[in-house]
C-alpha cells in the first residue's frame, strides 16, 4: 500500500504512520518530495489496511500498488526521479553518467592508462572487473583481490569512483571496500539471495538486464535490494537475445523510456556488451543517450587487440575523448548534463 501524506503534513504526522505500519510489521518505506511525502508500506496488505490509516491526521490518501515490483514502482515515488550519489557524481534525474573503462582489470599499467585516458575525457566513473563471469571456465577469471587493489590505485590517482562486478558474496567484503558501486552481471541478475546480501550493504548497485529477462523480471530484482532499505539502485540494459545472428545481442533501447515509465530508478545503457564490436558502439551510445538514458556504461582499452577478454568491443583508450564529446551533445538532446564533477 501506499500511504500520500497531505502538502502540508507535520514530521509528527509522518513518524506517526510509519510507526503504526511498522507495529503491524511492515516496513515503511517513506519517499520525502518537494511537494508531499509518501510512504510505502510493505508488507501484508490485510495487515495495513486493517491500520485504517485514510483517517489519520496528515494523511491525504491510501491506495494500493498494483504492480508486484513496490519499491521500485513510479508510482512509490510520486513520480519523482531517484538520484544516487556517488561521490559527487549523481546518477538520474536531469544527470548523465559516462562509465567507462577496461572490461577487466589486467594489469597495473592497463588499468592506470586506462583510468587516466577517460578521466581526461571527463568520463564520471571508472569501471573494470576483478571478478569476471567468463562463459568458460577455462577461461581467464579475473585477477580477483589483485584487481580490486589495482582498481583502488587507480582511483586514488584520478579520483573517480570504481563500479566493479560482484559475483559471489563470499567475496562480499573485499568488493565492498574498494567499489563505489557493485555491479551484478547479466547471468546474476536473478541470484536473489546476491542481491538481498548487496542490499543489506546499503552500497549503490548497477544491476544489469539476463540474457532472456523481461523489464519485470529486472525490476523484481531491484525489488531485492530496494526490500533491504538500499535504495540506490541503477537499472542496466545491456542487450538480450533475440534471433538476430548479425551482432552479439540486441539492444533494447525501447527499455529505456519503458523503465523510466515504470521505474524511477536511473537507467544506464551498456553498448558494448550488446554490440560485441567496436564499430557499433559509438552508434549505440549516441541512441541510447538521446534516447533518454541517465548513462552509458562502456569498455574501453589502452590496446583492445591485446586484451584478455571483450577485446574486439572496447574502444581505444586514445580515442576516448572524442566519442565521449559525441555522447555528451547526445545526451545534451534529451536535457541531460555529464556528471563528472564532484559537488
Ligand atoms: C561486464 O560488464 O563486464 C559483463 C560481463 O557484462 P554482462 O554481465 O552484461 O555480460
Ligand atoms: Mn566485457
Amino acid at each position: 500500500m501506499m500511504i500520500v501524506m497531505k502538502a502540508g503534513a507535520s514530521e509528527a504526522e509522518i513518524e506517526s504512520v510509519i510507526r503504526r505500519i511498522e507495529s503491524v510489521g511492515a516496513r515503511a518505506h517513506p519517499s520525502r518530495g518537494e511537494e508531499v511525502t509518501v510512504i510505502g508500506a510493505i508488507g501484508d496488505r490485510e495487515h495495513v489496511a486493517r491500520l485504517g490509516l485514510e483517517g489519520a491526521p496528515g494523511v491525504a490518501q491510501v491506495v494500493p500498488i498494483l504492480k508486484p515490483y513496490k519499491l521500485a514502482s513510479q508510482q512509490v515515488r510520486a513520480g519523482q526521479a531517484t538520484v544516487i550519489d556517488v561521490e559527487g557524481r549523481k546518477i538520474g534525474g536531469e544527470h548523465f553518467s559516462l562509465i567507462a573503462g577496461p572490461c577487466t582489470v589486467e594489469s597495473r599499467d592497463q588499468t592506470l592508462t586506462t583510468a587516466r585516458a577517460v578521466s581526461a575525457a571527463g568520463a564520471s566513473l571508472l569501471r573494470g572487473g576483478a571478478y569476471k563471469p567468463r562463459t568458460s571456465p577455462y577461461a581467464f577469471q579475473g585477477l580477483g583481490q589483485e584487481g580490486l587493489r589495482l582498481l583502488a590505485e587507480a582511483k586514488a590517482e584520478t579520483g573517480l569512483p570504481i563500479v566493479t562486478e560482484l559475483m559471489d558474496a563470499r567475496d562480499i567484503e573485499a568488493v565492498v571496500e574498494v567499489a563505489d558501486v557493485i555491479q551484478v552481471g547479466a547471468r546474476n541478475m536473478q541470484n536473489y539471495s546476491l542481491l538481498s546480501e548487496i542490499g543489506r550493504t546499503g552500497k549503490p548497485v548497477l544491476i544489469k538486464r539476463g540474457l532472456s529477462s523481461t523489464l519485470e523480471e529486472l525490476l523484481m530484482a531491484a525489488e531485492y535490494v530496494l526490500k533491504e532499505g538500499n535504495p540506490n539502485v541503477i537499472l542496466c540494459e545491456r542487450g538480450i537475445r533475440t534471433f538476430e545472428t548479425a551482432y552479439r545481442f540486441t539492444l533494447d533501447l525501447t527499455a529505456v523510456p519503458v523503465l523510466k515509465e515504470l521505474s524511477h530508478l536511473p537507467v544506464v545503457v551498456d553498448p558494448s556488451h550488446a554490440a560485441g564490436r567496436r564499430s557499433l558502439v559509438e552508434p549505440l551510445s549516441l541512441a541510447a543517450a538521446a534516447a533518454g538514458a541517465d548513462g552509458i556504461i562502456v569498455e574501453v582499452h589502452p590496446q583492445p587487440d591485446e586484451a584478455i577478454c571483450d577485446g574486439p568491443q572496447q574502444l581505444y583508450a586514445a580515442e576516448f575523448a572524442e566519442y565521449a564529446e559525441k555522447v555528451e551533445r547526445a545526451a545534451a538532446l534529451a536535457g541531460k548534463v555529464l556528471s563528472n564533477m564532484p559537488a
